[in-house]
């Protein structure tokens, strides 16, 4: 229960109609998109710009209170929702965007503009967003730089930290910073954008940022490519990387992730029936790129079982689907436990092939699903337990250990929210714990923002 005084503080400042308190109201901010982690909040507050933001901290600081910061709650590893009682701040309402800068190609948006919205705004001037991700439509622009998401095109562009020019946020004494100019050198001390990108809610509640954008290629040439084993689309990705400069993407899906996309689309599998793995490629330039992309797969030999090509945004799109629907077929069997890791070129096939059998020795009723960016390196490792149930909590545990040991890492682009925070040790050594325990302190010594995610309890 909160304060009543502190309740009319945060109405005075958002308004009542955007400071929620029924149950029915909050209810879709206090539970995540996996279903796995629920929480509840005395209050949900949706201000409208910056100094709302900067006034509200304010008040939560006098309180003793901690706030969640959330976007499109579209994270997957539990740093999105409540966990604690604590106060949300969504930031759905700034979602302004600037007009775009087209002489540096830059534009400054709002964090709560959704990814789905900064394209489209960009697009008119034929400029795109360096990052892609299938839940374009719901997660925003700030939740993106707090978890520096990865996606799609990481093989081209880089991750959410690479696109960003500046960036304003609000600290938690409530007082603000800046930094929006879009200087492509700025040598003028830290650095705020790279210091809060990955850093989950925890310095910052990001208002806005200035991201660097890209011309927008559009003549594109996709293909889903069969292969026999994995450690054939492990080389074949490799040979893919060093042959196309127009390289845009590079996904996989593998065997049981495959079954499952197809059953949920009600669609046949379009190339190389019972292959252990497929990869989606896709090319972009200004001019048609196809006839690279057609002597690349060629030249891949009989490592390759069969291809199928989209030209057309229709067939592309296609093709596409059973990539990007993996994770809604998935979320349709129940509630899975989800890994997402990154291994070095040379221990990938390894550990796909060693994993499944892991994970059954600890549940053996668990089904392990397997699909990623694996131009990046990257496995979404996820696994299901019996009749939709979650796995073992002993799943995490063997999974995670094991990557380390491969010298990988236990993730890759989704964060380490609530769900991995016991892991981090296993990346991170005492110093480099401490070290981001000083930057916690230094910066929000009373742990306002986001105090249960990232660091590990024992660090809290
Ligand atoms: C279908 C699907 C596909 C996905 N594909 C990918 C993918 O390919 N690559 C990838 O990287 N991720 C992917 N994700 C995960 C997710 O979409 C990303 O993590 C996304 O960046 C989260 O954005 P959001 O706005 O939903 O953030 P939220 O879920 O609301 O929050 C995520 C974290 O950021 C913090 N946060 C949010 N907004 C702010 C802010 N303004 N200031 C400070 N902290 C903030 C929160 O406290 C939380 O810790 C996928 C998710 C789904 C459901």
């Amino acid at each position: 229960m909160l304060d009543t005084t502190v309740v009319e503080e945060f109405q005075r400042i958002v308004g009542t109609t955007h400071a929620l308190q029924e149950e029915a109201l909050t209810a879709t901010y206090t539970t995540d998109w996996t279903g796995r982690f629920k929480g509840s909040s005395p209050m949900v507050l949706r201000p409208a710009d910056t100094s709302e933001v900067s006034e509200l901290v304010k008040v939560a600081l006098r309180a003793g209170l901690s706030i969640v910061p959330q976007g499109g709650n579209t994270g997957l590893v539990g740093g999105s929702v409540p966990l604690h009682q604590e106060i949300v701040i969504s930031t759905l309402r700034m979602d302004q965007c600037e007009p775009v800068d087209a002489l540096a190609q830059q534009v400054t948006v709002g964090s709560g503009v959704t990814l789905a919205d900064a394209q489209s705004h960009v697009s008119s001037l034929n400029l795109e967003i360096g990052v892609d991700l299938a839940a374009r439509d719901s997660c925003t622009i700030g939740g993106m730089i707090a978890t520096n998401a990865g996606g799609i095109n990481v093989v081209r562009y880089g991750p959410m930290r690479d696109q960003l020019l500046g960036i304003e946020a609000v600290l938690s004494d409530g007082s603000i910073i800046s930094h929006l100019e879009g200087l492509e050198k700025d040598n003028t001390g830290y650095n705020f954008p790279g210091l809060l990108a990955g850093s989950e809610g925890t310095l910052a509640i990001i208002t806005k940022a200035r991201l660097r954008l890209h011309p927008r290629l559009s003549e594109r040439c996709s293909a889903m490519i069969a292969f026999r084993t994995v450690d054939d689309a492990v080389v074949a990705t490799s040979q893919l990387r060093g042959a196309l400069p127009t390289l845009q993407a590079v996904e996989v899906i593998f065997s049981e992730a495959m079954s499952l996309v197809s059953d949920h689309i009600g669609a046949s599998v379009p190339v190389g029936a019972g292959s252990q793995a497929w990869l989606i490629v896709e090319v972009a330039a200004r001019t048609d790129p196809t006839d690279e992309l057609a002597t690349a797969i060629d030249n891949l030999g009989p490592l390759a079982v069969d291809v199928a090509v989209g030209l057309d945004t229709a067939t592309r799109n296609g093709l596409w689907q059973y990539r990007e629907k993996i994770t809604e077929a998935i979320a349709t069997q129940g509630t899975p436990h989800k890994l997402d890791v990154t291994l070095g070129a040379s221990r990938l096939s390894e550990f796909v092939t060693k994993v499944p059998a892991l994970v059954s020795e600890v549940d053996g009723q668990a089904t392990t699903v397997m699909f990623g960016h694996l131009g990046d390196g990257n496995v979404h490792v996820n696994i299901l337990g019996a009749d939709g149930n979650e796995p073992n909590e002993g799943v995490d545990d063997v999974v995670l250990n094991y990557v380390a040991q491969l010298g990988g890492s236990i993730s890759a682009e989704h964060g380490i929210g609530t769900a991995k925070r016991e892991f981090l040790h296993l990346n991170r050594s005492r110093a480099e714990l401490a070290a981001f325990r000083a930057i916690k302190n230094g910066l929000d010594p009373r742990g306002v923002l986001n105090p249960n995610v990232l660091l590990p309890p024992e660090y809290s």
